[in-house]
């Protein structure tokens, strides 16, 4: 039997051709005759011919989307193991408070006085926020977590620009594990990038970083938990080295799930650290947005803070918009309006029904989760660095050397037995690296279903069977694509086919 059937179609899973090919351009959903006896009033501006765009009728516009969402793999069909991105159950209620009508057709031109609901509510979502990292202010503007690396670069730049160290405090010290946003958001800011190596079991060199340590060290940026998954133990140390060489230590916060509640950065020495309230206190996510990343500061870069902000006066709440007073010292806006509404209802719904309890359940579960899922795959999978991890597990491909199948290979086979691939080849520091976070919210019986699946393939990939992988996704709507050619010269415009050739590519 072939696998190829006439219509395309397989099982009940659609194809969906693209609108162009798809529409009528003879047909439009309602044709009325040319009226007789008047005249255009466009005079002779109106357009010579029609504008050739295909037309639809209801019912068919409304399957060819929902076919096109029903492409997506999503958190709501099943376990999204992605690392470095907290990819998590996103309860309903969040979605229907962030739906009131009060918060989401709000203006954002609406004045102060009428905004007041709107404005408590960030204000409580800042003094969560400053709670749960110890830290005493915080800036609610930024849209992302890379945004909110750039707020808290900026501010650090301006803390030394106060000081009239603009022209020596110019080197960043960023691990070779870091996420890519780190060096670019210290080059963005003007700084140079120096990387710091990493240790044998997957943290910053301690010593390595000091030696490093200069009077023209403007900053470290570390990520922790960091991208190893793993817990960088000498944080402290490297906050008080950082600060002894008259620097500052921005932490990169995205990982903050697996520590809420249970550990505080203010404790750690941390002067600014984004959180990304779309991993940490969720919201649906991925696909480039939407995003937002609060940054807490410290009381050396509060000054500096970004406008707008929220502050309470009595009982009521201002909108500052200028750099005025407190915020006199501001480094200015990064963005139009007060940052992501929705994003903020949705947070703040996440940690009230959650409570500090809850919260802190969150940071174990999903410690437990990926310890869980690390001690079962290492059954068959080499570990990239020995020893228990925090929220995610981390594997080499070491296992699979001389066994014919890569990573990629391996990631693609995943897709046919129903599960979206964990991150791979990140971070960098691992060779073929497969990183895995389960998040806090998977049962014990969805971690099984994953881990034995993997454990199938991966027994399948020693025992030479590499068919199952060589062109795997066998059962997907498309096999291989070229990625790289696809990222490289993107097709963005859709050019109609010769009579009577084949539709494009
Ligand atoms: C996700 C992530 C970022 C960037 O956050 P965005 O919201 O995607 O801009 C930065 N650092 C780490 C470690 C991350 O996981």
């Amino acid at each position: 039997m072939t696998n190829e059937t006439f219509t395309g179609h397989k099982g009940l899973q659609l194809e969906v051709p693209l609108l162009f090919e798809e529409g009528s351009y003879e047909k439009a959903g309602v044709d009325l005759p040319q009226p007789s006896g008047t005249k255009s009033r466009l005079g002779d501006q109106g357009a010579e011919h029609a504008p050739h765009l295909p037309a639809f009728t209801e019912p068919q516009a409304m399957r060819h989307f929902v076919r096109l969402s029903q492409k997506n793999y999503a958190i709501d069909m099943g376990i999204f193991p992605l690392g470095s991105c907290t990819m998590k159950h996103n309860p309903r209620l969040n979605e229907k408070m962030a739906r009131l009508p009060g918060f989401a057709d709000l203006h954002p031109l609406a004045p102060e006085k009428t905004a007041q609901g709107a404005l408590a509510l960030i204000h409580e979502l800042q003094d969560w926020l400053c709670e749960l990292t110890g830290m005493p202010a915080v800036a609610m503007s930024p849209k992302a977590g890379a945004h909110g690396e750039l707020c808290g670069m900026m501010a650090i730049r301006a803390a030394i620009v106060a000081k009239g160290e603009e022209k020596t405090r110019t080197r960043v010290l960023v691990p070779e594990s870091a996420h890519g946003t780190n060096p670019a958001t210290a080059v963005q800011c003007g700084f140079t990038v120096d990387k710091l190596p990493g240790t044998e079991d997957g943290r910053v060199d301690l010593e390595a970083m000091k030696a490093k340590l200069g009077d023209d060290v403007a900053a470290i940026m570390v990520t922790n938990p960091n991208t190893c998954g793993l817990f960088e133990r000498d944080i402290r140390a490297m906050a008080d080295a950082v600060h002894e060489a008259g620097g500052y230590f921005y932490c990169d916060g995205a990982n903050f799930n697996a520590i809420v509640g249970k550990a505080r950065p203010g404790d750690l020495g941390v002067d600014a650290m984004h959180i990304n309230l779309h991993k940490t206190f969720s919201t649906p996510h991925g696909g480039g947005g939407p995003g937002s990343g609060p940054t807490v500061l410290s009381d050396a870069l509060a000054p500096f803070a970004p406008i707008p902000a929220v502050v309470k006066e009595g009982e009521t709440f201002r909108l500052i918009e200028q750099e005025e007073g407190d915020f006199a010292d501001s480094f200015g806006r990064m963005v139009a309006f007060h940052g992501q509404m929705g994003m903020f209802v949705r947070a703040l719904s996440y940690m009230l029904s959650h409570g500090a309890d809850g919260l802190r359940k969150v940071g174990e579960d999903s410690v437990l989760n990926a310890n869980y899922v690390r001690v079962r795959l290492a059954e068959e999978m080499t570990q990239g660095y020995p020893g228990p991890c925090m929220h995610e597990a981390l594997f080499s491909d070491k296992w699979l050397k001389d066994t014919g199948v890569g990573t990629l290979d391996f990631a693609k086979a995943m897709i046919d037995e129903g599960f979206h691939p964990m991150t791979m080849y990140f971070p960098l520091v691992v060779s073929g690296a497969m990183l895995i976070e389960p998040t806090e919210t998977e049962s014990k019986a969805s971690l099984d279903e994953f881990c034995d699946s993997l454990l199938g393939l991966a027994k399948a990939a020693k025992a030479g069977e590499t068919e199952r992988f060589k062109n795997a996704p066998y059962f997907a709507p498309r096999s291989r694509l070229d990625e790289t050619k696809a990222a490289r010269q993107p097709k963005l415009r859709w050019v109609e086919p010769e009579e009577g050739a084949m539709a494009a590519e």
